[in-house]
């Protein structure tokens, strides 16, 4: 580029440093940057065709349908606290190891595969809903299945609800365990009936959710969840090619004394093979080694196949997708490219839904549905909100409640609507303290109302291009 704007590399350099943007001489920087430094040196800069590489390699992956093949299903257990999730986690990993690596050491590596009737399921080792949609939250839709558990002894409570709003606001099928069966206070008829009132309806009464009793302690069930498992799996059709460029996400990483940046990725298409050069997130490497859940070593991953890899540069987060490309230059352009771009998103340029934008965004076809999550102070009171917002008719959009709880906005609430592209509101309530600082830096809209009326009226305005900005 300097050589272009006929300077010295360490002028453009200086100049960079002059606009605020850090750079050496082997990083790369974007086209807006070129620009201005271009203006600086009185010259006008015009971008012809930006080279997208991340772009090029989708354009370049037409991928032959006739060449997919099945894949395991990957399962995330959710529901209210104590109810059993990580019991039922650790029962079904000491059960049901896969055959071909029995009597190898368990290896908490933030995912396992299980094999019953000679089939495989991934399972995500943390369970609960935040989990599942801080990951949605960046982007990664991992999960296919949910497996929701509910104690028989206590019933539908917060955590179940809010557990089934956000896998359904994913579009992820849910299968109830209705657990600890063996407690002489098991009722799963009452488990059953609270659910119909949140849309899930058990078979035998009309509906299409698959509930199997369980005892996460005694280990009884297991294997008919299992089953039911694959059987939820086989109608969903999943199958991804081994043969395309390998691709997934981030499941955990750390920092390890002595291996470095080390990460759980779960391959969602293509084989990943030692050797590769990998980007994932805004860091890249070259793939040192491959650790499977049982400690062993292996020299290529397949689809829904959950393993730690050594070589990468930094340590990725949770969900950040991961992509093998043909050379370090390229995946050094574009891990710095997405560096750069999360610094400008940071940096307050946002594409949030927020009620002030909400028209221009509907507009220019941004946002189709208006998502809501909507807690209050009482039933009564989300309900008559609820009803309220049901007889909003403003063309073109459509307004969906994802979730409605009682008590203030939580964490939960906040990363819920980063996930799905929605604005909170508040009726009667504020945000917690962890919630409301979480709001900020996902830039999440969240509307405080303490009356009806002017909740509706905003709403309305807003989706008809009508709000009075506020100053
Ligand atoms: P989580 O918070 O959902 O992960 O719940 P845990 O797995 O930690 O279980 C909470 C408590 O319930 C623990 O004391 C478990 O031993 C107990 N528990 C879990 N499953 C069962 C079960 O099937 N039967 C009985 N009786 N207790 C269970």
């Amino acid at each position: 580029f300097a050589h272009m704007l006929r300077r010295e590399a360490s002028e453009v350099i200086k100049k960079l440093l002059f606009l605020g943007v850090l750079v050496t001489i082997n990083q790369e920087i974007d086209t807006d940057t070129m620009v201005l430094v271009g203006n600086e040196f009185g010259t006008e800069v015009q971008v012809a065709a930006p080279r997208d590489i991340e772009a090029e390699e989708m354009l370049h992956e037409v991928v032959d349908q006739e060449t997919l093949e099945h894949r395991a299903p990957i399962v995330t257990i959710m529901g209210h606290v104590d109810h059993g999730k990580t019991t039922l986690l650790d029962s079904i990993r000491e059960t049901n190891v896969t055959a071909s690596e029995a009597g190898g050491i368990t290896q908490h590596i933030g995912a396992y595969q299980v094999e019953i009737n000679h089939k495989k399921i991934t399972f995500l080792d943390t369970p609960g809903h935040e989990a599942f949609t801080t990951m949605r939250a960046r982007g990664a839709q991992v999960t296919d299945i949910t497996v929701l558990v509910v104690a028989a002894d206590d019933g539908v409570m917060p955590q179940t609800v809010e557990a089934i709003n956000h896998a359904k606001a994913a579009n992820v099928p849910i299968i109830v365990a209705v657990n600890k069966m063996d407690k002489p206070g098991a009722n799963p008829d009452r488990v059953k009936q609270e659910l119909t009132e949140h849309g899930l309806v058990a078979e035998e009464w009309g509906g299409d959710t698959i509930f199997v009793p369980v005892s996460a302690l005694k280990r009884e069930g297991i294997d008919t969840l299992l089953e039911m498992i694959l059987l939820v799996a086989e109608v969903a059709d999943l199958k991804a090619s081994l043969s395309s460029r390998a691709r997934g996400s981030v499941i955990e990483a750390q920092l390890d004394k002595g291996r470095g940046p080390v990460a759980t990725i779960l391959v969602q298409t293509g084989t990943l093979r030692v050797g590769d050069v990998v980007v994932a997130g805004n860091t890249f490497g070259k793939v040192r080694a491959m650790v499977n859940d049982r400690g062993r070593r292996v020299k290529e991953a397949y689809p829904s196949t959950p393993v730690e890899i050594v070589g990468l540069g930094d340590v990725p987060s949770a969900g950040d997708p991961f992509v093998v490309y043909d050379d370090e230059r390229q995946a050094r352009q574009v891990a710095e490219r997405r560096a750069g771009r999360q610094r400008a998103e940071e940096l307050g340029a946002t594409s949030r839904v927020t009620l002030d934008d909400l028209y221009k965004q509907i507009q220019e076809g941004e946002v189709k549905d208006l998502n809501l999550i909507l807690k209050a102070d009482v039933h009564g009171s989300s309900e008559a909100v609820l009803g309220a917002l049901q007889k909003i008719d403003v063309s073109g959009v459509r307004i969906r409640v994802l979730h409605t709880g009682v008590g203030a906005i939580t964490e939960s609430d906040i990363l819920l609507a980063s996930a799905s592209n929605a604005i909170v509101i508040g009726f009667n309530v504020r945000p917690e303290p962890n919630a409301q600082r979480m709001g900020e830096s996902e830039k999440v809209d969240v509307r405080l109302y303490r009356v009806i009326y002017n909740l509706i009226e905003e709403i309305e305005a807003a989706l008809k291009g009508m709000l009075d900005p506020v100053y």
